[in-house]
């Protein structure tokens, strides 16, 4: 492993020959730059932005009240930056591309469609009450509406909250109290694959008996009828219908509100994070320009579901903003089949890719054909994002998705920290698959040891921090100032903490380990549990691993991997398995880090991001069954029954 890991893949040629940033050199000298004279760099970065009027300052903070404040003075707005002026410079130029959920189903919109859609949307929220700083909740589906809200809640200074249109009611409750809304956007239903996810009714159980929502706004996907509440539901379209298509768009400080969004509940709780409005898009804006590699003629497929903040920053407000065509997917990779995606990269020509190692995962499973039998010619550059990428992933994603040609950009980054924090530039950074590579300007990573020590040098492990302010970062926790400080600025003293473990190999690069709480201490050797999922998975009968620690005599924590198995491979005997996976580890990483139990399973328990839920696995592994934790951010909670059932022997 180690030898595969470490190996170098040069940036290609023909790649760097256009890009913004052409050589490692060239990153260097600008990263330097950006940290010895951090006004200087983002006050540059900020002119990618039409402001209403300049900021004043550009950085400012108050580090005891963990304030911080980009851009003061600066007045903006972001709807007129990601849809006004690209509607007055190329008004026929395809703003969002919408792949519907029937294979072959697409409709373009306009900058100039854009801008009047969002402008009637903008005037129906007007109409039902919303002012500046009112929160909007929005349970929608991927349709373009969805988009319309998000700009017109900026275009009016209210703040969105998007709650993916596939968690439960319940959830949706809270996250409705939790950001005090007073409007909801939802739709009829929203089909989704073979599947309709009922989102009106779901809606109405979650405002069943809530005063404080005095609108439910209701767009119609499909003919299918619903109940409607006299007084209190919409039909949006009808709404829009009725107003006209120009608004004016509010003058926003720097430091208003954009928009609350929840973490995927990986760890616990989700945490209602708050996003303003001058940092938040200069941040989107400038990471998408140099991640990337923006070119005008670009058609930018990023998977992920305007739910979460990767949709945010790299879907809609961070392409649109550069005037880039975005696409939006309603479907899923697997519908109707395993070469879904590949024909929505032909059909739109995608340039560029930006998905998550999770689906990548479930399509090598399917077999390299699906691939194959596409031309994925269009595609210049692939990106990956939500959880470490497997170097073996990695390289099937290099090797057979972009044939060698395209760049890959592993991008690290949180909810939290509203775009890119480490990645690759791709036509500059030599990568190492499996490594996020190395800062994005203007950020500096430090790790801390345990005792609240910097660790300086390379070759080295800890726990990931940012040592300075960047103009995306959140601001807070919204309405739980404290509860922001305590999660992210107390475990290391003025450090924003990530809750990430991470090692900063030889070269200076960075490899997300895992997340700090799901270190696995066996013997009193530091175990990543990526290090040894991706041992796992470099096993060819291997599809998806995920390790966890449970208590254990001897050792004080034993490994426990739970695996799902490629279907070629669904015939051998688990006792076969077993061993051959044992070994598997034992040779790649050493004695020590060898699982003491592998339990092969048809399913993960995943966050509706797709991404795995190690704690409850952990839970699981240890025999503490009874108290599972928060189960409600559980994709298929199916797959529960099935783990219950194959670690009753482990108790
Ligand atoms: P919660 O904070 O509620 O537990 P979450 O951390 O899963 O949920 P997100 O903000 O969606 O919520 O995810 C950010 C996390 O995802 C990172 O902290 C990291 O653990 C993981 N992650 C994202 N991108 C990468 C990447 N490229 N490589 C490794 N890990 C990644
Ligand atoms: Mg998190």
């Amino acid at each position: 492993m180690t030898v595969a890991k470490d190996s170098f893949v040069a940036p290609k040629e023909h790649f760097s020959r256009a890009s913004h940033v052409r050589s490692l050199e060239d990153y260097q000298r600008l990263y330097r730059q950006s940290l010895e004279a951090p006004e200087a760099f983002w006050g540059v970065q900020a002119q990618r932005l039409t402001w209403f009027h300049p900021p004043d300052s550009v950085r400012e903070m108050n580090a005891e009240q963990v304030d911080f404040s980009w851009f003061g003075g600066g007045k903006l707005n972001v709807a007129y930056n990601c849809v006004d002026r690209h509607a007055r410079e190329r008004p026929g130029k395809t703003a969002i591309l919408w792949a519907k959920n029937e294979p072959g189903e697409y409709q373009a919109i306009t900058f100039r469609e854009l801008q009047h859609h969002v402008g009637r949307m903008a005037n129906v929220l007007k109409a039902h009450g919303v002012r500046k700083g009112d929160r909007v909740c929005v349970y929608l589906p991927m349709i373009p509406e969805l988009a319309y809200t998000m700009l017109a809640c900026a275009r009016i200074g209210a703040v969105h909250s998007v709650v993916f249109a596939g968690f439960s009611a319940e959830s949706l409750r809270e996250r409705i109290l939790d950001s005090g809304a007073k409007v909801l956007v939802t739709a009829n239903e929203g089909p989704r694959g073979p599947k309709s996810v009922p989102t009106k009714a779901i809606a109405d159980e979650a405002v069943e008996g809530l005063t404080q929502v005095t609108s439910v706004l209701v767009a119609q996907r499909t003919p299918r009828e619903v109940p409607m509440v006299e007084g209190r539901d919409f039909w949006l379209n009808a709404e829009m219908a009725r107003h006209r298509g120009v608004c004016p768009a509010e003058w926003m400080d720097a430091e208003d509100p954009l928009f609350i969004l929840y973490t995927s509940g990986s760890t616990g709780k989700p945490k209602g994070v708050l996003h303003t409005t001058g940092g938040y898009l200069v941040y989107a804006a400038t990471t998408h320009h140099y991640v990337f590699d923006v070119r005008p003629d670009d058609i930018h497929f990023c998977t992920a579901d305007l739910g979460w903040v990767t949709g945010h920053s790299y879907l809609l407000y961070g392409p649109l903003a550069n005037g880039t065509t975005t696409v939006l997917f309603e479907s899923t990779p697997s519908y109707p089949d395993a070469g879904r995606l590949w024909k929505v990269v032909d059909d739109v020509k995608a340039t560029v890719l930006y998905t998550a190692p999770t689906a990548l995962r479930a399509l090598i499973k399917e077999g390299d054909a699906w691939v194959k039998k596409s031309s994925r010619k269009s595609l210049r550059l692939l990106g990956s994002v939500g959880e470490p990428i497997n170097p073996e992933v990695w390289r099937w994603y290099h090797d057979v998705v972009g044939e060698g040609r395209c760049p890959v950009v592993d991008t690290w980054w949180q909810t939290e920290t509203g775009g890119i924090l480490i990645s690759p530039l791709p036509g500059a950074t030599p990568c190492k698959p499996g490594s996020a590579t190395l800062p994005f300007f203007g950020v500096e990573p430090v790790l801390m040891d345990d005792e609240g020590r910097v660790i300086e040098g390379n070759g080295v492990s800890g726990n990931l921090c940012l040592a300075r302010s960047w103009p995306g970062q959140a601001r807070t926790l919204y309405g739980h100032h404290q509860r922001f400080v305590e999660t992210y600025y107390s475990r290391f003293p003025h450090l924003y903490f990530t809750g990430d473990g991470c090692r900063r190999d030889e070269d200076g690069y960075y490899w997300i380990t895992g997340r700090v709480d799901d270190v696995l201490n066996v013997s009193g050797h530091r175990l990543g549990t990526a290090e040894v999922e991706s041992a796992l998975v470099a096993h060819e009968a291997v599809a998806e691993a995920a390790v966890v620690g449970f208590p254990h005599d001897i050792k004080g924590t034993g490994v426990c991997a739970f695996v799902t198995v490629k279907p070629d491979w669904l015939e051998t005997s688990t006792e076969q398995m077993v061993g051959a996976l044992k070994e598997q580890v034992r040779h790649v990483i050493g004695p020590i880090a060898t699982p003491d139990r592998v339990v092969v399973v048809n399913g993960l328990p995943k966050t509706r991001s797709g991404k795995i839920l190690r704690r409850m696995l952990r839970k699981i592994a240890s025999g503490e069954t009874e108290s599972l934790g928060d189960t409600t951010t559980l994709a298929d909670p199916a797959v529960l029954d099935e783990l219950l059932e194959k670690s009753l022997p482990l108790r």
